[in-house]
């Protein structure tokens, strides 16, 4: 086996989020994968299958066993390529992709900003919460693993539901006028309304008992769908919401009520900057992130497991206001030489990622790049070949690829993959 195409064993988690038994594609694509001997369990729920080397749920070699990143650490430049390692200075693989099969919501969540980041993009929007990932971190180390921030796309595989961001401030102050949400307003307020009233609401809504938030939902459900105006589609989104977290769950008045809510078809991306608010509510994704475990949750999971709401709501980040502005079209990718590969590209350097789909009896030639890449085949059958070794790539078939190395898929039938890079 070529060390630079390396074969793995992935595995996939059971959050109680996912997507039951085969209906899961995250459990589908990890049942075909080699070497793991996991076999669906149709009475189970199967939430995210990782490719990545995070301690929590690692890639290991196929063919020795090895936990990928052990490998990786015997010699960094070789497998990550001087420029990454210089780059992220450390030998960890830089970012983790995953499948997720969304059945219900996810946690309310955001992923907070490192003062690495601050280094790295000093004019970004997000240096205003620079130092505090570190500073939870520092407080407590057990619950905020990474001093890394966590910014993530997200590439739908099937129709694909999500909470991302907040609406415009206008579209957010014409909802709060009906009769029931109007005591999430601050008071006394008189407008403008601005990101700082909003962040009042979003606290006031995030504290408020489980009475409230029931007595909220029972109002809101007696209202025809035409109250909601442009935003129709908050009448038959909160039954649905009910139904998954009951009528006392903080975060559907959040999601419902500021926050944009999307539907993507297959092939379509969203882009969650690092403390970007966001709930993904159902279908099966190609999810990418930075390496990192910095979560706070608030919202769609049992009081227990939630966040500060204090914390939560310093750290949000109020831009933009724009649903439109979250989408990562794919766009033609330079070193793809046939054509047969996009690109998402999200607007920071953590990694990109490719959708490569060759059709039968075509070949795609994809340049060397920088750093190193994770490539897991969703559908289809054909061959890899990497400096002259020839492999067999199928659906559920994951590999790490060595940076500086050109990659070329063969297919027969069809072939589709997903490759997370970085250089
Ligand atoms: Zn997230």
């Amino acid at each position: 086996m070529s060390q630079s195409a390396i074969q793995l064993k992935c595995y996939c988690n059971e959050y109680p989020w996912g997507k039951q038994g085969s209906k899961s594609a995250a459990a589908r694509i990890a049942s075909k994968t080699p070497g793991t001997e996991f076999k669906i369990d149709e009475s189970k729920p199967y939430a995210e299958m990782w490719f990545g080397t995070y301690p929590d749920l690692p890639s290991y070699v196929l063919e020795t066993g090895e936990n990928l990143q052990d490998l990786i650490d015997t010699n960094p430049e070789y497998y990550l390529g001087k420029q990454v390692l210089s780059k992220f200075g450390h030998s960890n693989l830089p970012f983790l992709p995953k499948v997720l099969s969304i059945a219900k919501a996810l946690p309310l969540q955001l992923h907070p900003v490192s003062p690495r980041e601050k280094l790295m993009y000093p004019d970004a929007e997000t240096t205003q919460n620079k130092e505090l990932a570190a500073k939870l971190h520092e407080k407590e180390p057990s619950h905020f693993t990474d001093p890394n921030h966590k910014p993530e796309i997200a590439i739908a595989l099937s129709p694909f539901e999500a909470f991302t961001g907040f609406k415009h401030l206008a579209d957010i102050e014409a909802l709060l006028r009906l009769e029931p949400l109007q005591q999430f307003l601050p008071k006394g307020h008189k407008g403008p309304f601005t990101d700082q009233t909003l962040k009042a609401v979003v606290e006031k809504m995030l504290k408020a008992s489980e009475d409230t938030v029931k007595r909220t939902e029972e109002a809101l459900s007696a209202l025809p769908g035409s109250a909601y105006g442009q935003h129709g589609y908050i009448a038959a989104l909160l039954p649905r919401l009910q139904d998954q977290y009951g009528a006392t769950d903080n975060g559907s008045l959040v999601a419902l009520i500021t926050m944009n809510y999307l539907r993507l078809a297959p092939g379509e991306s969203i882009y969650i900057p690092a403390d970007g608010i966001h709930a993904y509510l159902a279908g099966d994704i190609i999810e990418c992130m930075a390496r990192s475990n910095n979560v706070l949750n608030t919202g769609f999971c049992p009081r227990a497991d939630r966040d500060n709401v204090d914390t939560f709501v310093s750290v949000l980040s109020f831009k933009p206001h724009d649903a439109k502005q979250a989408l990562l079209p794919a766009t033609s990718y330079k070193g793809s030489k046939k054509g047969f590969s996009k690109v998402y590209a999200p607007p920071m350097s953590e990694f990109d990622m490719l959708k490569t789909s060759v059709p039968a009896g075509e070949t795609e030639i994809l340049a060397p790049v920088n750093g190193p890449s994770m490539v897991v085949c969703t559908k289809g059958e054909g061959e890899l070949v990497v400096e002259g070794k020839k492999v067999e790539v199928k659906e559920g078939y994951v590999f790490f690829i060595r940076a500086g190395v050109e990659v070329e898929y063969k297919t027969g039938k069809e072939l589709e993959l997903y490759t997370a890079f970085v250089q």
